[in-house]
């Protein structure tokens, strides 16, 4: 099955009992046994439910793995992963990974005794240098938010490998649908299913995809025990949202592609961000890895001023957090994803105050043109 015919026939099409051409939304905490233990499959929603089900196998056979979970937000996904760890493990992670990713690990899951180092994975010889003896895992974000740094996954999942660590990978900014990391190696991959998996803004869920039927039998054991899933009403809504990602993401990438001519030839931008470039330092990672490079912009108008000032004139950008949807959206990452993270620290990272960080949307790429244009030059 190619990618596009999968994203409509894979996991569990159509319902047998009435041949309803979709899912139903399976509204049902709790299923009737015939005898005691004697059930259909399901006994209560928190273990499992047909429509979180067929979700979970549509996201399985598009990440290419063993067996996929559906929780409430990317977040409770994320937190679910962590706890395959114990007390005294070690995670090193990509330094500008998620500002929530960071969160909860220095913040909520250190007090449980997990520990994490937040270093440069795009920079392979950082990965090794980095490892110390109780390291457990290696969890990559690729391309990163707001800079959209590559790492090389086949390469790192390599290193990993070697010292006997899993890869995990955040796919949210890819999509399966340009990258699967599980064909490059790496053995946990999940996704804030809120961006463009649903696509449309409408939906918080996190998935999970692992590769192993020991990491699905562990994996499932915390979801059941620690109880953040997805309800059936938002799995089916994630569903929906999937059977139009191949068409979806080939537009953003069409858009994104003339936006970012655009932004390089326009005096007022001093740089863009953006793997499709040529300079861009891993472009030829990205291109290797990835089936496209994405909707995913930042670029630098030199001072907050400037940035105000765009903010003020743009009319088709949304200014909000969040990406990946219909509507484009547009954000400020120094005062906005990123205003937790000290001046000095994300002056480091190169997150400037003029950066502007823009999730193209499905208008006509020439009116989004227009419109910077309008906000950039007047
Ligand atoms: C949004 C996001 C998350 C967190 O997901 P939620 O659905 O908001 O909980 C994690 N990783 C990345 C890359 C994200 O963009």
């Amino acid at each position: 099955m190619r990618r596009k015919t999968k994203l409509i026939h894979g996991g569990i099409s159509g319902d047998p009992l009435t041949g309803a051409v979709n899912v139903p939304i399976y509204q049902v905490s709790t299923y009737k046994q015939d005898g005691v233990g004697n059930f259909k499959g399901f006994e209560y929603s928190r273990t499992g439910n047909p429509t979180r089900h067929a979700l979970e196998e549509l996201i399985k056979d598009l990440e290419n793995g063993e067996a996929g979970f559906a929780f409430g937000s990317g977040m409770a996904a994320i937190t679910a992963v962590m706890m395959l760890f114990n007390s005294g493990d070690h995670v090193l992670m990509t330094d500008d990974v998620y500002g929530g990713t960071y969160r909860v690990m220095s913040k909520v899951l250190n007090r449980f005794g997990i520990e994490s180092t937040f270093v440069d994975t795009s920079k392979l010889e950082s990965i090794e240098e980095h490892i110390r003896p109780n390291t457990k895992a290696l969890y990559i974000e690729t391309p990163t938010n707001p800079l959209l740094k590559i790492t090389d996954i086949e390469a790192a999942a390599g290193i990993a490998k070697k010292h006997s660590l899993l890869t995990i990978v955040d796919n949210t900014f890819s999509t399966p649908y340009w990258q699967t990391p599980h064909d490059l190696g790496a053995d946990i991959v999940l996704h804030s299913a809120t961006k463009y998996l649903g696509g449309h803004s409408d939906v918080v869920a996190g998935l999970v995809v692992v590769n192993s039927p020991e990491m699905a039998k562990d994996l499932h054991f915390v979801q059941n025990s620690t109880g953040g899933v997805l309800g059936p009403q938002d799995s089916w809504l994630l569903i929906r949202g999937i059977k139009t990602l191949g068409i979806r993401m080939e537009e953003h990438e069409k858009s994104t592609r003339k936006i970012v001519e655009f932004l390089q030839k326009h005096p007022a931008v001093k740089k863009v961000f953006y793997p499709g470039i040529e300079s861009h330092p891993n472009h030829d990672i990205a291109k290797k890895q990835a089936g496209g490079f994405g909707g995913m912009v930042s670029f630098d108008v030199g001072s907050e001023e400037n940035a105000d000032k765009l903010l003020e004139k743009i009319k088709y950008f949304t200014l909000a957090e969040s990406l990946g949807a219909v509507e484009s959206l547009i954000s400020v990452p120094a005062r906005m994803t990123h205003a937790s993270i000290p001046k000095e620290r994300r002056a480091e990272l190169g997150i400037g105050d003029g950066l502007v960080r823009i999730s193209v949307g499905l208008e006509d790429a020439d009116d989004l043109v227009e419109d910077i244009d309008q906000a950039l030059t007047k």
